[in-house]
């Protein structure tokens, strides 16, 4: 620890590591990989955090997984010690996109690479690389679902009464499965055949900070009693399944779920394993399946690269800008999975039947 230390402070003087690199001489196999997940309250970022700890290791690394608990200054202060350690590689999900600037500045001056994981990390140069999921066919996805289950490409006489949600406000994603999820519905909301009775059609009106299952369920709560005193809602367009899961409980606590009265369409992202089984009961209606091993295969594939002096592949260097600089990304395909393709999950091993049925 304390010969990177001394490393980065020369870096920190303007001296090149390696080769031209400003990045640690030490690096490549054997070095440990420093993994900063936000939160262990969602399945899906438990599967993350596994998945990446077991593939860099079968890659030859060692790794650090640690998780934030959705707290700013517990990943910040995560991070800074991970830097303090020596890690050679940060691999983060960031809670807030746009609060790790100051400890991105020391990374660099450590000559730590930086890859954002399935969040863009905002207004800093110092990371290398980005991969996620194309986010904005995330939101496409879930919009055009609601579309097509209220049949409003069967002419003017379908009409619908949609409520939206966003996520948080501080992470990137949001805007881009909001703008997705617009494109698709706007034209809907000009012919009038779908109605948001809340007025609520803005997405600072729609977040849902650090995309908490409870206060989706408040806001549903609120907008059904104060909107649909007389009138039926078709549908909501809810983009993380722990929200889904949040607006079901409320809609179930106004009277839907039973046979006279099923529920509107619930959209949802992630397939985790409560979704999916409420998906099965005929509870939420879609969700949208991103596999995670394969986002973790692809941060170890760049991970490796950077490690190695070698150049990651990507497949998309125009569209994440952070505010900094364009950061290269790889985009993994999202597919949407409702109750006549839910076997997918089972075919591709993402879950064992036994736990879906
Ligand atoms: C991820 C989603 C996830 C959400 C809440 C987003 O950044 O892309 O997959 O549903 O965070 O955890």
């Amino acid at each position: 620890a304390v010969a990177a230390v001394l490393v980065g402070t020369l870096t920190a003087c303007g001296q090149e590591a390696r080769g031209g690199s400003r990045y640690k001489p030490d690096a490549g196999k054997g070095s440990t990989v420093g993994l900063a997940m936000p939160t262990k309250s969602s399945q899906r970022w438990i599967t993350d955090g596994r998945n990446m700890a077991e593939q860099f290791e079968e890659a030859g690394y060692k790794t650090d997984l640690q998780y934030g608990d959705n707290k700013v200054e517990n990943q910040v202060a995560q991070i800074e010690n991970m830097i303090t350690k020596g890690h050679q590689l940060l691999v983060i999900a960031a809670i807030d996109g746009s609060a790790l600037n100051d400890v991105l500045d020391r990374a660099h001056d450590a000559g730590t690479r930086v890859i954002a994981y399935d969040r863009l990390i905002m207004g800093t140069p110092n990371i290398d690389g980005y991969v996620s999921f194309d986010n904005e066919r995330v939101g496409a996805l879930q919009a055009q679902y609601v579309v097509d289950a209220l049949e409003l490409e069967n002419g003017a006489g379908r009409k619908g009464n949609l409520e939206l949600f966003a996520g948080s406000p501080d992470d990137n994603n949001t805007r881009y499965f909001w703008s997705g999820a617009m494109d698709v519905l706007e034209p809907w909301f000009k012919k009038k055949q779908l109605t948001v009775r809340s007025g609520q059609t803005k997405m600072n009106q729609a977040t849902t900070l650090r995309w908490d299952g409870g206060a989706a369920q408040k806001r549903m709560d609120d907008i059904l009693s104060r909107h649909y005193g007389s009138s039926e809602i078709d549908a909501v367009l809810s983009p993380y399944d722990g929200m889904s899961i949040g607006v079901i409980s409320a809609l179930k606590g106004a009277g839907y779920g039973t046979k006279s009265r099923p529920y509107p369409v619930v959209t949802g992202q992630d397939a985790e394993l409560a979704s999916v089984k409420s998906i099965v009961a005929g509870g939420q209606t879609q969700t949208v399946f991103k596999d995670t091993r394969k986002l973790a295969e692809q941060a170890v594939q760049v991970g490796d690269a950077l490690l190695n002096d070698k150049k990651p592949k990507y497949n998309n260097t125009k569209d994440y800008d952070n505010g900094e600089k364009v950061v290269p990304a790889i985009l993994l395909d999202p597919v949407s999975v409702d109750k006549s393709n839910v076997e997918l999950l089972v075919e591709e091993g993402f879950y064992k039947k036994g736990q879906i049925s």
